[in-house]
C-alpha cells in the first residue's frame, strides 16, 4: 500500500494558515490592510495581551455585501483579482484571497460588516474555521473584525507565540508601519484600554511621522523628493549627526506598501559614506513611487519582500535622491516648524 495520504481539508487548512498567520502582529496587518484596500479614512485597532486572547479592526469602508461574506473566507477567494493579468499589476494590498481564511481557521472570529449599498447589516461567528452563527445586524457601514484565542486549536504555534509584551510591541511596529504609509488614514490604536497612537488622517506624511516618533525626531529631519528612471522617492530622512545603530528607523515603502527593500538601504549606506559613521544608520520614512508592473509584490505569502523587474534605478534614485537631500540639509523641517 502506497504511504502517501492527501491531507484532508482541515489539517491542509492548518498548515496553509501557518504561512499567513504567524503571530497577532501578522493578523493585525492582514485586517488593517484589508480595511485600506476597502477605502476606508478611519481605522481603529484594538489589542489585549498583546493580540493573543483579543484583536479588534474596525473601519469605515465599503463593507462586505451579505452574499460575499461566506465567499470572502474561502482560500483564494478575493474581489481584488480575477484573472492572470491582473498579477502584473497589483495595486491592492491584498491580493491572495488568503488572510480571511487563514485566521478563521485559527481562531474564533466574529465579523460585523454592513456594505453601503444594503440596508441591514451582518454578524457571522466562525470558529477554528465552522461558520457557528449568520444573523442580520443593525451597524453601520463599514466592517469589524474582532478576533478571539488566536491559536487556540494549534498548540504547536501556541508555543511559538513570545510573551504578551513581545507580542504587543511587534503589533505596535506593525501599526506604526501602516501610520506612516497612510497618512490620509485616520488611524487610532488602542492596547490594553490605552489610547496609545492616533493619526489626524489629513493626509501629510510629517504629521503621521510627529504621531509616530515625537515632535525631536520630526524636527530633525530632512525632506526627500526627488524622480530618476522612473522611481519617485519622497519622504523624510534625519540628519546624519542623528544616526542610529540599526536599522530599526528605516522605512521604506513602494507605493505605500511596506516592505524590506535591500536595494534602498544599500543606497543610503552609499549615499551617506563619509557623512554618517561606519555601522551607523540614518533614520528615514521613504515611498518610492513606481509603476505597478515595475515590481513583483507576490514574492511571500507576508509581501514583506517584493522582486524588481530591474534593481539599478530604484538603488539610483534613493542613492540620488539622499545625496540631494544631505547637501540641503539647511532646509530641515525645524527650520519650518520654529522652535
Ligand atoms: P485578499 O485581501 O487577498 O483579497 P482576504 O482573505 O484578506 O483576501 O479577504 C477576502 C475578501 O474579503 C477581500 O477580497 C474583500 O473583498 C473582503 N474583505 C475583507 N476585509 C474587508 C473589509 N475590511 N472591508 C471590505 N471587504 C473586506
Ligand atoms: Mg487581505
Amino acid at each position: 500500500m502506497g504511504k502517501i495520504n492527501v491531507l484532508d481539508k482541515h489539517v491542509a487548512e492548518l498548515i496553509a494558515a501557518g504561512e499567513v498567520v504567524e503571530r497577532p502582529s501578522s493578523v493585525i496587518k492582514e485586517l488593517v490592510e484589508n480595511s485600506i484596500d476597502a477605502g476606508a479614512t478611519a481605522i481603529t485597532v484594538e489589542i489585549k495581551n498583546g493580540g493573543v486572547t483579543f484583536m479588534r479592526v474596525s473601519d469605515n469602508g465599503c463593507g462586505i455585501l451579505k452574499e460575499d461574506i461566506r465567499p470572502a473566507f474561502i482560500r483564494h477567494a478575493t474581489s481584488k483579482v480575477k484573472e492572470e493579468d491582473d498579477l502584473d499589476a497589483i495595486a491592492t494590498l491584498g491580493f491572495r484571497g488568503e488572510a480571511l481564511a487563514s485566521v478563521a481557521s485559527v481562531s474564533h472570529l466574529e465579523l460585523i460588516t454592513k456594505a453601503r449599498e444594503e440596508e441591514i447589516g451582518t454578524r457571522y461567528l466562525i470558529e477554528g474555521g465552522e461558520e457557528v452563527l449568520f444573523e442580520d445586524a443593525g451597524c453601520p457601514d463599514g466592517t469589524t473584525f474582532i478576533i478571539r484565542d488566536l491559536f487556540y486549536n494549534v498548540p504547536a504555534r501556541m508555543k511559538f507565540l513570545k510573551t504578551d509584551m513581545a507580542e504587543g510591541n511587534a503589533v505596535s511596529n506593525v501599526i506604526d508601519k501602516i501610520a506612516l504609509s497612510h497618512p490620509e488614514i485616520a488611524l487610532t490604536y488602542i492596547k490594553d484600554s490605552k489610547n496609545v497612537l492616533r493619526t489626524a488622517g489629513d493626509g501629510k506624511l510629517l504629521s503621521a511621522i510627529y504621531a509616530v516618533y515625537g515632535r525631536d525626531f520630526t524636527r530633525k529631519l530632512i525632506p526627500v523628493d526627488y524622480t530618476l528612471g522612473g522611481v519617485h522617492v519622497t519622504g523624510f530622512i534625519s540628519s546624519p549627526e542623528n544616526a542610529r545603530p540599526n536599522r530599526n528607523m528605516q522605512n521604506f515603502f513602494i507605493n505605500h506598501r511596506f516592505v524590506i527593500c535591500k536595494a534602498a538601504m544599500a543606497a543610503i549606506s552609499e549615499a551617506c559614506k563619509g557623512t554618517v559613521m561606519v555601522g551607523k544608520f540614518p533614520s528615514c520614512v521613504l515611498n518610492l513611487d513606481m509603476s505597478f508592473n515595475a515590481v513583483d509584490v507576490n514574492v511571500h505569502p507576508t509581501k514583506l519582500e517584493v522582486r524588481f523587474v530591474n534593481e539599478r534605478p530604484v538603488f539610483d534614485a534613493v542613492y540620488h535622491a539622499v545625496k540631494t537631500a544631505l547637501m540641503n540639509s539647511e532646509k530641515r523641517v525645524e527650520a519650518h516648524l520654529g522652535n
